[in-house]
């Protein structure tokens, strides 16, 4: 398998991370998740605005542009000969000694790889439990940063208690996934955390959002308590990996069941025919 690092691909054996990387020392750096079906990456536009979007907030230095990285991301692809899976891309600010102040002239460095993957069909007809536990993370959680430690141990808390996924509240307001965007389903409406520093923007948020509206679903974008998620008929994750999951049930700071309802399902039908196909 070969490596992206900056615009070569290298055997993975050779592939070499500088021991002054920001990225080692700070965390001080950005990633995307992107998916592979069927040979041809899914959604690539969105995961590469998302990339610079990112990039700018940190006041990162980009020596790439959009169509620069959808090549790379491309020749990734092709020379792992990669049919269904994941690319990873992340950019570190560079290599400098160890100091909390950054110098603007540093050269990121970007790394890739990629890793087969395909649809967990059992999780997503059967859905999961949900651990509901505090969001300790930072207040830009809008960046897709590689400084991961706030979502990591709600992770790992989340399958201590025998949970696939976390979902966090700040102070009392549920914000997302460890690693994915909530949605609750009341009377046919979709309730969704809106867009703000305190969620990631999720990819597969922002297209089931869209193909919900065009199906004449309402969609409402607003900040819910904790206690809604007792009320609600339905609950699901979105992710580029889990896509549309259904919740069964939520533990924790709160105890509750769902059955995976109609309009989960009609979505997922809905966004399963939107992928690309052999
Ligand atoms: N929220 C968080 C905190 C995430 O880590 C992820 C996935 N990386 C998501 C939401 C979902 O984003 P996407 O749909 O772009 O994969």
């Amino acid at each position: 398998t070969y490596i992206l690092q900056n615009q070569d691909l290298v055997r993975k054996e050779d592939a070499y991370v500088h021991i002054d990387d920001r990225g080692y020392y700070f965390g001080d750096g950005i990633y995307e998740v992107i998916r592979v079906y069927h040979g041809q990456a899914f959604a690539s536009w969105h995961h590469i605005k998302r990339f610079i979007a990112s990039a700018k907030k940190l006041d990162m230095n980009l020596p790439y542009t959009e169509a620069k990285l959808n090549e790379l991301i491309d020749l990734l692809l092709h020379k792992n000969k990669l049919t269904d899976g994941l690319i990873y891309l992340q950019m570190t600010r560079g290599i400098e000694p160890r100091n909390h102040l950054y110098s603007r002239e540093s050269t990121p460095v970007l790394t890739g790889f990629t890793q087969p993957f395909t649809r967990n069909h059992v999780v997503q007809t059967k859905g999961i439990n949900a651990w509901l536990t505090d969001d300790i993370r930072w207040l830009r959680c809008d960046i897709k940063t590689i400084n991961l430690l706030g979502n990591v141990m709600a992770k790992r808390e989340a399958t201590d208690n025998k949970c696939q996924e976390a979902l966090m509240h700040r102070d009392g307001t549920i914000t997302e996934g460890s690693s994915s965007n909530l949605f609750l389903v009341k009377n046919n409406v979709l309730y969704t955390h809106p867009a703000t520093n305190l969620i990631l923007n999720g990819i597969t948020r922002q297209l089931v959002i869209e193909l919900a509206q065009t199906h004449q679903y309402k969609v409402i974008e607003e900040p819910f308590p904790v206690d809604v998620l007792i009320h609600a008929d339905e609950a699901f994750i979105t992710s580029t990996t889990m896509e549309i999951t259904p919740i069964t049930s939520i533990n924790g700071q709160v105890q509750t069941t769902y059955s995976i309802g109609p309009v989960t399902k009609d979505l997922q039908t809905k966004f399963h025919d939107t992928l690309p196909k052999n």
